[in-house]
């Protein structure tokens, strides 16, 4: 595997046989090199006269699949299917001729990996998710498939630059989407990072430059300030008797980019934050615990960042301690302790297993223990599911079960119950902060703020002194905390009656429209509020806050409302009733109608009503911006000469307190977005 502490190997190292043999010898047997052997001597000659679209021999990218296993230390059956894991697929070989030639074992791997023949399906969503899912019965049975699966993968992304750029993209997204979190799902990290590394290149090459090349800057400056503390540590620890093993972890861009999104304030804050990985010699985990000690009483710990994953490891089995130590004002160090077992586990997972021999525990310690009860769960899932489509889906999701971790701008890692959103999030950061949420940034872009947050997220939330909490919000909270909050912070507000409704109107506390993103909003049909009139909201189940004119009966006649303002942002078209009263004559109608259209306004609706008098009254639904744009269309129809009268509905006849109010009327529609 490569080494972080240097930057990544050229895109395409090529590896041959001999490469690989040389690997064989440092572990398996004579007999089991041999039939690695014959396997990479059948795959050749199956593949002779293919080729890559890079332009070498196709045989080389199983080799270099095999090559990617073998310094896993990956058992001889592996590397075997490894060698031959595109030969069902893409030469006339079948499944039972590789079982009777190299075992039904080696056989069921490749043939886990080969994809399904492409003229059943419909489309490509539909061919992918067919494949992924029989990949994943394949793994269920056998979970080597997906080692065999994520090498042959990430040798595709170290070549990626040799397809066509829309393809090279695709098959980066499905990559992140689903390849590199299954590795970090089984543990293993090196291949996990590296399929992000190569992602995050092809999706954003510039990005990938900018940070890459501050990175390095700033590791150079400081070389000599991390080879003082290291040996420092390294010292401090021997003299108490725990020798131990102190790195240096490379900063991977994609990590310091997941953290900074892109804030040169924050990607510098992050760029000052080294990581040191401690491995002790010792097997006692006491001896874990007891190396943090001495690492508090050199450095400063900063509250707040300790974590104990060996008393409660990370699902997938990763064990350590973790600290972050502050070293001087533009240098923290965040400490991660582990014995060497720890460390195996935290770099290669289930692979652990076959590359270190280490045992399976049904205690449930193990990666490959936890993976093995994580693949089940999927398939009783499955056994409900047909689709294939669907069962992607649910894979992706269950790729981190029951909880997201989320980072805050600050690089704090918060984990939320899965379903949680930014305001859970906010009243989990503090409850001043979710009391005065108005919206997030994920990965810094506005999301609403009923969004379920995503697993390594980075989550900023937006405030505003103003603002306050919406009832609404108890519609989606997930979080004990964001529910209790928000319950306790309307008991705690004195409810608003009608004589304090004009007073607070005037004062600035009141509920801005452009702050409510994220709680639903409609505008009442009863009087159709549009931007510049006076509103006032009223809260209703089901449908958010429902906003009247300040003046609406309606408003007037309910228990609590809540002032609000229009975002002065506003762009869309709002419905408002204008009521024409004209002579009766022929081709009226379109006249107003083309009186209204001058004035670029669409009419929704129209209602004609005769009158006592012989008269009509038109009763007209149409989309103005606001009042000064319904002013012109007013005086517009107002010239006409059949016309005797013209008004906006509610201004001469409101809705009297008899008619009940009835919220469903409203029409729902969500605020424009502010940004
Ligand atoms: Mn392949």
């Amino acid at each position: 595997m490569p080494s972080y502490d240097s930057p990544l190997p050229t895109p395409s190292p090529r590896f041959l046989v001999s490469d690989l043999l040389e690997t064989l010898e440092t572990y398996l047997s004579a007999e089991q090199q041999r039939a690695v052997y014959s396997a990479y001597l059948f795959a050749a000659e199956a593949h002779d006269g293919q080729w890559r679209q890079s332009g070498e021999a196709y045989i080389f990218h199983p080799l270099a699949v095999a090559k990617i296993l073998a310094d896993m230390r990956l058992d001889y059956q592996t590397l075997m299917a490894a060698l031959l894991h595109d030969v069902i697929e893409d030469t006339p070989t079948a499944k039972e001729q590789l079982a009777q030639q190299f075992g039904p074992e080696v056989a069921h791997l490749v043939d886990g990996v080969s994809k399904l023949d492409k003229v059943k399906f419909s489309s490509r969503a539909e061919s992918e998710a067919s494949n992924f899912q029989k990949m994943f019965l394949a793994m269920a049975q056998d979970i080597r498939v997906i080692l065999v699966k994520l090498a042959d993968r990430l040798h595709n992304m170290r070549t990626l630059s040799a397809m066509k750029p829309a393809s090279a993209r695709r098959k980066a997204h499905e990559t992140l989407e689903i390849y590199a979190p299954i590795a970090q799902r089984l543990g293993i990290a090196c291949l996990h990072w590296e399929l992000e590394h190569w992602c995050f290149l092809t999706l954003y090459p510039w990005r990938y430059q900018i940070i890459n090349r501050a990175i390095r800057r700033t590791q150079m400056q400081r070389t000599e300030r991390i080879q003082q503390i290291i040996s420092l540590i390294q010292q401090r620890l021997q003299a108490h008797d725990l020798p131990a093993l102190v790195t240096l972890e490379s900063l991977r861009v994609f990590a310091v980019y997941r953290k900074a999104h892109l804030q040169m304030d924050t990607l510098h804050t992050s760029l000052n934050q080294i990581e040191l990985k401690i491995v002790v010699k010792s097997r006692q985990l006491g001896d874990c615990y007891r190396a943090i000690g001495i690492l508090h009483a050199s450095y400063k710990p900063i509250p707040g960042h300790l974590k104990d994953y060996i008393a409660i490891p990370k699902t997938n089995g990763y064990q350590a301690l973790h600290t972050l130590l502050a070293c001087s004002e533009k240098l923290n160090i965040l400490a991660r302790i582990q014995n060497s077992e720890m460390e195996q586990v935290a770099q290669m997972g289930i692979a652990a297993h076959w590359c270190y021999n280490m045992p399976i525990h049904p205690s449930g310690h193990t990666s490959y223990y936890r993976a093995e009860k994580w693949i089940n769960g999927l398939l009783e899932l499955q056994k409900n599911i047909g689709d294939s489509q669907e069962f992607i889906e649910n894979v992706k999701m269950d790729l981190f079960p029951d909880e997201v971790y989320v980072v805050t701008p600050k690089g704090e890692i918060i984990t939320l119950p899965r379903g949680a959103t930014p305001v859970d999030l906010a009243y989990a950061i503090h409850t001043d902060i979710g009391n005065t949420c108005i919206g997030a940034k994920v990965d810094n872009r506005r999301v609403h703020l009923l969004k379920p947050l995503l697993n390594g997220q980075s989550v900023q939330i937006l405030t505003d002194p103003k603002a306050r909490p919406s009832p609404d919000w108890l519609n989606f909270v997930v979080t004990g905390k964001a529910r209790t909050q928000i319950k306790l912070y309307f008991k705690n507000t004195p409810k608003l009656d009608q004589g304090n409704l004009a007073q607070v109107s005037l004062h600035p506390t009141s509920l801005a429209i452009k702050s409510t993103d994220g709680l639903a909003v409609s505008f009442a049909a009863c009087c159709h509020p549009i931007p510049d009139d006076a509103i006032a909201g009223i809260f209703s189940p089901g449908l958010g806050m429902v906003v009247h004119l300040a003046n609406c009966p309606h408003l007037l006649a309910s228990p609590q409302c809540w002032p609000m303002e229009w975002s002065s942002t506003t762009q869309t078209e709002f419905p408002v009733e204008i009521w024409v009263k004209v002579e009766e004559k022929l081709g009226v109608l379109a006249l107003v109608s083309a009186a209204i259209a001058e004035q670029q306004c669409n009419i929704e609706q129209i209602l004609i009503e005769m009158q006592p008098d012989n008269t009509r009254l038109l009763k007209l639904v149409i989309s103005v911006r606001n009042r000064l744009h319904l002013a012109d269309v007013l005086r517009e129809i107002k010239t006409l000469a059949a016309v005797k009268s013209v008004s906006r509905s509610n201004t001469n006849l409101l809705p009297t307190l008899a008619t009940p109010y009835k919220p469903q009327r409203a029409r729902p529609r969500r605020l424009p977005h502010p940004l």
